[in-house]
């Protein structure tokens, strides 16, 4: 079985202990990774220190930092089969949502490749003979913790804002799902100043924990569960390193009478079953105006029974779990709806022709659970959505801020009176009138309110996450006095 080096110090590296690394839609392992140990951490950050602070690097313009960025969307998009086939072997997302991955990779390395050189400081009157300048400096070495759902979307995304602002990276992949990660370090490991790129791979409970408290490092994106990120904050708080939190959510859609129903139970379907629901923007939760419940439902369950499920390379729309633990999870969840709730379809775990050990289960709708009940206000990151009705706007707002979550909302409606007053009252970073998703939004900044995190990725805004500002006060005279 392959064994996936991690990349420290412009070496290829292996650590002390083997990691199995298993394709989801077979149960069965296809590559080995290393879990780091604390000596090879330590010399990935001095590494990544020295790099950050050589000439070389501080040399490297902006402007060809960003070429480089440009380029490898390019290299990305030649090879683009390849890169979906490992993605899909380790998360098991059926290809072509794969592929739209390996896509949004490519232009988040387009998008800030070109903002590279353009990352612009200000000036700050003060008065004759001073000039203020406000100057945007990279932060140094920026540490990536990755989740396993979007593995080469979420790294590219803060990977490409960091290098273009001059940091050193510091990637620590999750332990599932480290092939296209791997595949990025290693075209960017040949162009970049040694150290400037490196990935470690490991538990997270060890690797992970000992990146987040170590005192030289500058900056920590972190992008996986609410438990997590609390400990990763914690863990930053004691060398005073930033962080920036992309946590879990609970998403509403909020679905009125007067939506186009065939946009609305489109978006509803789609927001729940990509990734087999494993989205941190799953819009895990309907509601709906009560009018209109059994119509939509009814149309709704005959939506999710025709969705068809298979193995990551058959490409049907949904593929499995990602893993035995996610399986069990999720199947435990499903036998507390059944005996909570209203199970109206699904509900159970699936049984796949050619792969009998792949972790697969039904996409599920549950209707008849308290609005406090766990499964209504925890998220389950499976294709289950919850079901709540309301009579007013009111209550659909109070439903839609219910939970601890506020990453995104979806708001369904002709009114655009409704859908602007909804917006304006629903807790969450990104509000959705009319779509799920806006196809992806590079462009948009993204993040929670809540606990669903802290700072934005994604979009111009991101940039400030790896740059800090300096101001210089200068003082000048005419020459020989006047
Ligand atoms: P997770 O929190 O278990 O792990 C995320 C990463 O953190 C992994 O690389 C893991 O190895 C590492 N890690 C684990 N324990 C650690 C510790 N103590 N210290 C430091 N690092 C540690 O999350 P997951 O199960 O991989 O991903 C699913 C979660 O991620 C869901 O909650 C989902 O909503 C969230 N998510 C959020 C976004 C977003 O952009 N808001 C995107 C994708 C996923």
């Amino acid at each position: 079985m392959e064994h996936i080096p991690m990349c420290i110090d412009g070496e290829w590296i292996f650590g002390e202990k083997d990691i199995h690394v298993y394709n989801p839609s077979t149960g069965k392992p296809h590559v080995t990774i290393s879990n780091a140990t604390i000596e090879q951490i330590d010399q990935a950050i001095e590494s990544a220190n020295r790099a950050f602070d050589s000439e070389e690097w501080r040399k490297f313009k902006p402007f060809e930092r960003g070429q480089l960025l440009v380029e490898l969307a390019q290299f990305i998009r030649t090879h683009a089969e390849q890169w979906a086939q490992l993605e899909s072997l380790d998360v098991g997302k059926p290809m072509t949502q794969a592929r739209a991955d390996i896509e949004a990779a490519a232009r988040y390395f387009e998008f800030y490749g070109g903002a590279a050189d353009k990352v612009m400081g200000e000036t700050i009157p003060i008065e004759d003979g001073m000039l203020n300048a406000v100057v945007l400096e990279p932060v140094g070495v920026t540490v990536h913790i990755v989740p396993w759902n979007y593995p080469i979307q979420i790294t590219s995304r803060s990977v490409a804002a960091a290098i273009a602002t001059g940091n050193a990276v510091i990637i620590k992949s999750a332990e599932d799902t480290p092939l296209s990660t791997h595949e990025m370090v290693k075209w960017l490991k040949e162009r970049l100043p040694k150290g400037i790129i490196q990935h470690i791979t490991g538990y997270g409970r060890d690797a992970g924990a000992y990146l987040s408290s170590h005192h030289d490092i500058h900056h920590i994106t972190f992008t996986g569960s609410v438990p997590t990120g609390i400990s990763v904050m914690q863990a930053a708080a004691q060398n005073v390193v930033p962080v920036t939190l992309e946590l879990g959510g609970k998403s509403p859609n909020i679905v009125f009478q007067d939506a186009d129903e065939e946009q609305a139970l489109e978006g509803v379907l789609r927001a729940i079953v990509q990734n087999a629901g494993q989205t941190c923007s799953a819009g895990a939760r309907l509601l709906i105006e009560r009018s209109y419940k059994e119509p939509f439902l009814a149309k709704l369950v005959t939506l999710f029974e025709k969705i068809t499920i298979g193995a990551g390379e058959q490409d049907l729309d949904m593929g499995p779990l990602l893993n035995e633990t996610q399986y069990k999870k999720i199947t435990s969840l499903l036998e507390m709806a059944a005996k909570d709730g209203h199970v109206l379809t699904g509900g159970k775990s699936l049984h796949i022709e050619g792969y009998p050990e792949g972790y697969y289960v039904a996409p599920t709708i549950v209707d008849g659970l308290d609005v406090s009940h766990p499964l209504a206000m925890e998220e389950i990151f499976g294709p289950v959505l919850t079901v709540f009705t309301f009579d007013t706007v009111q209550e659909a707002i109070a439903l839609a801020n219910a939970t601890a979550y506020g990453l995104v909302a979806g708001i369904w409606t002709s009114n655009v009176n409704t859908a602007h007053y909804v917006a304006s009252r629903v807790k969450a970073g990104q509000v959705f009138i009319n779509n799920y998703g806006a196809a992806g939004g590079i462009q948009m900044p993204f993040g929670g309110y809540k606990k669903s995190g802290i700072g934005r990725e994604k979009g111009l805004v991101a940039l400030r996450n790896y740059t800090q500002m300096k101001n210089i006060a200068i003082r000048y005279t005419a020459p020989g006095g006047d």
